[in-house]
């Protein structure tokens, strides 16, 4: 049986554990908060391209459009396509290997997410500050090395 001071000892030893959790969940939800912040804002600097021009009529937009126009850039290969809105031949890679038509997505190419400090943005080194879709594609496709 415990001694009143004893009791009294580990009721004082619980709330501090109690207060350092709250103090550790608190400082996690903090930093949690912040990346997402960062993210919400880092997202809305650099839009998506927006070919039609009804979403994003903003300069940055304006200008890689008209690059995007040039380069024949469309935002879903696959569905370009199928609907022969582009047209692609076979390109070959390194190693031997042959980049069939639909594999000539931006995710594949050598300029995509060039924009090292910000790994995590699908963006082109061609069309300067917009996000382009990952699997689109253009004409100035080029196999990663
Ligand atoms: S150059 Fe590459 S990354 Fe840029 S739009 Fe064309 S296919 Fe996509």
């Amino acid at each position: 049986m415990n001694t009143p001071t004893e009791t009294n000892n580990q009721t004082i030893s619980a709330r501090r554990e109690f207060f350092k959790k709250i103090i550790f969940y608190t400082s996690a939800g903090v930093v949690v908060q912040a990346l997402a912040r960062s993210v919400t804002w880092a997202a809305e600097e650099l839009g998506l391209i927006d070919m039609t021009k009804a979403k994003r009529k903003d300069a940055a937009n304006e200008e890689s459009v008209k690059i995007a126009a040039g380069i024949g850039y469309v935002s879903n290969l696959d569905a370009a396509l199928k609907a022969k809105k582009a047209t692609k031949a076979d390109k070959p890679g390194a190693a031997g290997k042959v980049w069939k038509a639909g594999e000539q997505t931006c995710d594949n190419c050598a300029l995509f997410n060039m924009t090292k400090a910000t790994p995590v943005k699908a963006t082109c080194a061609l069309l300067p500050k917009v996000l382009v879709d990952a699997k689109g594609s253009c004409n100035s496709w080029a196999p990663k090395a």
